[in-house]
This record gives C-alpha cells, sequence and structure tokens, in this order.
C-alpha cells in the first residue's frame, strides 16, 4: 500500500492548541505532570482521540488509553508519548509524539484502512521528572515497576506522592494496580523530536534509535560545621559546600571520560544560606547518562569516592544515594530495521541514533518490542521555550509512524 500524506494544517492547529494549554505563571511552555494544565493537556488529547473514532478510557495510572479495534484482533499495535512538560520547557517535546499517533489513526480510518491488530494509543502520565524524583511514572505503572515505595516519596515540602495523586484525580490504589497486559502487544512505537543537534549536523530527516540512554541519579549529603565566616580560619573549617562543590566538578570530569556519556549536576542547595556562614549542610543532585552499563557503574564507582575525598580531606562526612539506577536500553532490531527501510522507501533521508533523553519507550521496552522515529531539532535545542521543529520536519515522521505501523500489522500473529 503507498503512504498515505498527514495532513499539515490540522496537526498545526492542535499542536498549537494543546502547547498554548500552559502555566501562565511560569516561563516558556510549562505543562508540569501533577498540575492543572497538564489534567487539561491529557483530556484535551483524549478529546482529539474520541474525535479520531477511539474508545477511550485512563487508566488507574492517569494514562490516558485509547483503542481502534482492528479486523482480527486480540493482538495490539501500541503507539504513545507524553503531554507533559519540564519547568519552562518548550512546545514539542513530548506531544510531538501524542499528535503524530492520533494522526495514524485519522488517515487510516480515512482511508478505509482495516488494521489486523487493533491499535492502542498512549497519553502517559508523567513522563517528565517531577518533584517526588520521579520519572516515566505512568509508563513504570503499566509495566508493574511501582510500589508502595513510590507512593511514599516526597517532594521537598514533604508531600507525598500518594497525597498529591488525588488532585490529578489518580487513586494511589489504583495507581499500584495500573499494570498492563502487554502480552497482547505486538510492538510499541514513539514519534519524538530528537531533542539534540545530530540530525541536523547530519543532514538527515529521521533518526531510527538504537539505543535509549541509561540514567543514574545520584542524591550527596554533606555535614561539617556551622562557623563564622570571618573569625573562622581556613585550616580548621569543615565546610559542606566546598566539599559539595568539588563533586559537582568531579561530575563533570567524570562525565567527560566516555563516548556520548553525559553527567549533571542541576540542583545544589547549602544551609544555612547565608553569606557570612561556613555551610554546615550541603545536598547535591545529579545524574550521569550514557549508552554503556558498565560505564555506568564506573561512574557511580568514581563519583562515590570522589564525594568522600572532597568530604574527608575537609572533615566533612557524605553519604552519597543512587535514586535512580536505569541501564541504557537497546531498542528491537526487527523494529528498528524495519523503521529504517521505511524511511528508505519514502525517500526521507535517515541517521542510526543514541537517545540521550530517556523516554517512555525506554521503560515499554522491558515489555514488548519497541522502536523510536526521532525528528531534528532545530540547533539540537529542548527544555527549553526556544525548542523548536517545523512541521515539514514533523510531517515525514508522522508518515514513517504510519508506514511502520502498517508494515508491523503483517506481523500478526494470532
Ligand atoms: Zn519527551
Amino acid at each position: 500500500m503507498s503512504i498515505i500524506s498527514p495532513v499539515r494544517e490540522r496537526f498545526a492547529t492542535e499542536l498549537g492548541e494543546l502547547a498554548a494549554l500552559t502555566d501562565s505563571s511560569r516561563p516558556g511552555w510549562t505543562r508540569r505532570a501533577l498540575s492543572e494544565e497538564d489534567v487539561a493537556g491529557r483530556d484535551y488529547a483524549r478529546t482529539l482521540m474520541k474525535q479520531a473514532g477511539l474508545e477511550t478510557r485512563i487508566d488507574g495510572a492517569g494514562n490516558v488509553i485509547g483503542l481502534l479495534r482492528g479486523r482480527l484482533g486480540g493482538r495490539e499495535i501500541m503507539l504513545g508519548s507524553h503531554t507533559d512538560t519540564v519547568d519552562g520547557g518548550g512546545r514539542f517535546d513530548g506531544i510531538t509524539g501524542v499528535l503524530g499517533a492520533i494522526e495514524v489513526v485519522r488517515l487510516l480510518r480515512e482511508n478505509d484502512v482495516r488494521l489486523d491488530h487493533d491499535l492502542v494509543i498512549v497519553v502517559f502520565f508523567n513522563e517528565e521528572p517531577n518533584d517526588f524524583g520521579l520519572f516515566c511514572v505512568g509508563s513504570r505503572a503499566m509495566t508493574g515497576l511501582v510500589d508502595r515505595s513510590t507512593l511514599a516519596a516526597v517532594d521537598p515540602t514533604g508531600r507525598t506522592l500518594a497525597e498529591a495523586l488525588p488532585e490529578s484525580a489518580i487513586d494511589p490504589e489504583a495507581f499500584l494496580n495500573a499494570r498492563y497486559d502487554f502480552a497482547r502487544v505486538t510492538a510499541f512505537l514513539e514519534l519524538h523530536i530528537e531533542q539534540g543537534p545530530e540530525l541536523e549536523r547530519a543532514g538527515r530527516q529521521i533518526g531510527v534509535v538504537e539505543t535509549i540512554t541509561g540514567i543514574n541519579h545520584f542524591r550527596a549529603l554533606f555535614t561539617g560545621r556551622q562557623d563564622h565566616a570571618g573569625t573562622t580560619p581556613m585550616d580548621v573549617r569543615a565546610d559542606a559546600g566546598c566539599a559539595a562543590a568539588g563533586t559537582v566538578l568531579a561530575v563533570e570530569s567524570i562525565a567527560g571520560s566516555g563516548e556520548n556519556t553525559r553527567g549533571t549536576c542541576g540542583q545544589i542547595s547549602f544551609t544555612p544560606e547565608a553569606v557570612n556562614v561556613v555551610s554546615q549542610n550541603a545536598v547535591v543532585e545529579g545524574e550521569f547518562r550514557g549508552p554503556e552499563g558498565s560505564w555506568l557503574h564506573e561512574a557511580q564507582r568514581r563519583l562515590t569516592d570522589a564525594a568522600a575525598a572532597e568530604a574527608s580531606r575537609r572533615g566533612v562526612s557524605v553519604e552519597v544515594e543512587w535514586t535512580t539506577d536505569d541501564a541504557p536500553v537497546p531498542l528491537h532490531e526487527p523494529v528498528t530495521s524495519t523503521i529504517a527501510s521505511v524511511a528508505d522507501d519514502l525517500g526521507l533521508s535517515r541517521a542510526t541514533m543514541f537517545s540521550g533523553a530517556g523516554h517512555d519507550a525506554g521503560i515499554i521496552a522491558a515489555k514488548t518490542r519497541v522502536g523510536m522515529v526521532f525528528v531534528p531539532s532545530v540547533d539540537g535545542r529542548s527544555h527549553c521555550p526556544e525548542e523548536f521543529t517545523d512541521l515539514d520536519d514533523i510531517m515525514p515522521g508522522v508518515s514513517v509512524l504510519l508506514e511502520t505501523v502498517l508494515r508491523v500489522d503483517r506481523w500478526y500473529a494470532g
């Protein structure tokens, strides 16, 4: 069957409408999970799904799930992405894949194409990191990776996730029981913006993702001694802030030691926070990412050692806690090679990619065959208001998604 072209105008309208559902008190395009705007964003997507002819429901974890029944049914092809954003984020991260998946449904129906498989569209709840130190929350619930310790996670105000979920109409008990039956899913596909510069640099239209990065998050708590900043000689201080600062630089140095490896400390705090007081406590939160599990484990060991060294030479104590330890995820070769041949057959240029960003697809990959399709990001910018992908660059991604669905549909085996 020849490819059906996605409809640019309606995609543009919906992208504009969904992107506009933002928290006006925050910079950029902010629609953080567990906010009113996030509820509105998922409602908007659900309305589009219904209009496209999907039977919709919201599972116990707040994931919006739409179903287009197939000719044979019983087996499913699943597409999905997210509608939440980071604070001060952009207009394309997540919603490109959600709207692309809904467009696939419409194109199938408008062209009287009936799949053998049921087609399932998922808008995953809370993909981006929340204030409870958790991310990919909806996809983890669907794959059975949440438990009572997830509900007990606390935000900086001491509130638990179990207390916060009901504000988004999610019942904590239902949240624990939102496991999805992936045995019937033949494959999961996610369209997403690249969020980095590689496709643009290479002048390619489609990124075929081979591996999704592993991510390790840590929290290092330094305890020193609070002293007067003017009267305490430098050689007798136990400055927790300085030990924390040394650890930030250690992350930078360790991160530079591998290929496609990254390290960042995005959060640091000193207590008491006063310009003329030596810090008693300091907390650094950071992360490492990379395509190799062995490198990530080595980075964990080196960072733990570096923090201990920075602390001990200042008479400070430290505890390093690894709060996330997600291994790199290789995607499913037959799915990725199908995406590659689809791009070739449609005359689109392509590149094989490593994703330095985490995705729900990486969580779902533990349960079924997963592939990801990337489209370019201007200047590689993402998680910022400047994030941009031209519609002329998104439409080829939607075409690849649709044609890949049609080819995977031939894998039906009841
Ligand atoms: Zn995303």
